[in-house]
């Protein structure tokens, strides 16, 4: 799954974002609400925080490898690298 905002894109691989374990432990994570859990437990991506993310990278270490991309589309796509 994908959804961009204006300036970040956020990109989540179907695989994670069907696994409820991650999905809740993504919206824990989050300082501004970009992961939430659908009724079903899967993951969902709240569009309208997508803007708001301060490139902490707390998902990218809540996630395994590679499953959550933090794309910068003021930034020709670049991807957050991990901390
Ligand atoms: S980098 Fe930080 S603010 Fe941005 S989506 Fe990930 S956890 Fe949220």
């Amino acid at each position: 799954m994908r959804a961009d905002g204006i300036f970040i894109a956020v990109e989540v691989s179907d695989e994670a974002a069907s696994d409820a374990a991650l999905a809740a432990k993504l919206a824990e994570a989050c300082p501004v609400d970009i992961f939430a859990q659908a009724g079903s437990g899967t993951l969902e991506l709240v569009e309208r925080n997508l803007d708001e993310c301060v490139l902490c990278g707390l998902c990218l270490t809540a996630a395994p490898d590679a499953t959550v991309k933090i794309i910068k589309l003021y930034d020709g796509e670049a991807t957050l690298a991990p901390a």
